[in-house]
């Protein structure tokens, strides 16, 4: 990763969410979640407002959390009872994938900004999100990434409309909790070349590589990790009360896109060259023992599945 060292403190807890196919029982009480208010943040917020951070006209839209489309493609045609999340105030099924606050931010863009002005970032996503899905079982082993194999020869146009993606939601992060967007964020969705302040860096989470591993070992042309989709913990900072910094990552599968928000920084972002870094996070020796236990579990349940898929076939008198 290359989140830049923080001159502040953390202020929020982590408020993590994700999304995958599968259906579980609920569980766990209900805690603070991502669109909840921490109290601690609450002497850096501004006033609430009906207009759209992005261009100040009325805010009647409401952006996806996770893109439709994303979650269409989780759902995998079985509807909103096949997607499964986790965050810190939910737990289950989903009831809609189309709207509620389990699935998009409050209304706080204006539909020009939610619909035309971003159409070009919504489809560098598909076609990324596209590329992950078509090469994710080889991507875990590699450290870097030539951008013309996603876009071709308009990859810095595919790069920077990316990372606008990740900017816009971002941008609709910090307004959700009435928190000040950076004006060079504004500038950057307007067209602007650069963000320094915001950092766009991706990388593999080895958690995620090797479970990707295990999933695709035992289903042959499935698809791995990468249907499960979520949002990493977003914590912000202060410098001198301030605030000063925030993070916002999410990730597909084993890949994490991050975006972070330094005041006054100057920071390296994917789209500056074509090689795309992606180092491994997660993957130190003493993280991947740590990890080992899971793992195991993970290859115990697969094998004993496919027991009882086997014994399933066998004649009755030797069914267990
Ligand atoms: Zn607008």
């Amino acid at each position: 990763m290359t989140t830049p060292p923080h001159d502040g403190e953390a202020v929020t807890p982590p408020a993590a969410e994700s999304a995958d196919a599968g259906r579980r029982d609920a569980t766990g009480p209900k805690r603070r979640g991502p669109l909840a208010h921490n109290p601690d943040l609450d002497h850096l917020r501004i006033p609430p407002s009906d207009k759209c951070w992005w261009c100040g006209s009325k805010a009647d839209t409401q952006e996806h959390r996770f893109k439709h489309s994303s979650l269409r493609r989780v759902a995998a045609g079985k509807g909103p009872t096949n997607v499964f999340k986790v965050s810190n105030d939910y737990s289950g099924t989903l009831k809609s994938i189309s709207k509620g606050v389990q699935v998009k931010w409050p209304k706080n863009l204006c539909a020009n900004c939610n619909g035309s002005r971003s159409q070009p970032f919504d489809y560098a996503y598909d076609e990324f999100e596209a590329f992950l899905f078509d090469n994710g079982s080889w991507l875990g082993g590699r450290s870097s990434l030539d951008w013309t194999e996603v876009f071709g020869e308009d990859w810095k146009v595919g790069a920077a409309n990316l990372a606008r993606y990740f900017g816009k939601q971002l941008g609709c992060m910090l307004a959700a909790q009435n928190l000040l967007v950076p004006a060079e964020l504004v500038q950057f969705l307007d067209g602007s070349q650069n963000c320094p302040s915001i950092g766009f860096s991706m990388a593999r989470n080895w958690r995620g590589v090797s479970a990707d591993r295990v999933m695709r070992r035992h289903d042959r042309g499935g698809e791995g990790l990468m249907n499960f989709i979520g949002l990493l913990p977003a914590p912000a900072y202060t410098t001198e009360g301030r605030f000063s910094g925030i993070d916002y990552g999410c990730h597909i599968g084993y890949v994490w896109m991050v975006a972070t928000w330094r005041a006054e920084s100057q920071q390296r972002a994917w789209f500056e060259q074509r090689e795309l870094s992606l180092p491994l996070f997660n993957g130190s020796v003493r993280e991947k023992l740590r990890w080992l236990p899971r793992l195991a579990g993970m290859e115990y349940k697969h094998a004993r599945e496919k027991v009882a898929s086997l014994t399933k076939l066998l004649p009755g008198k030797f069914k267990r």
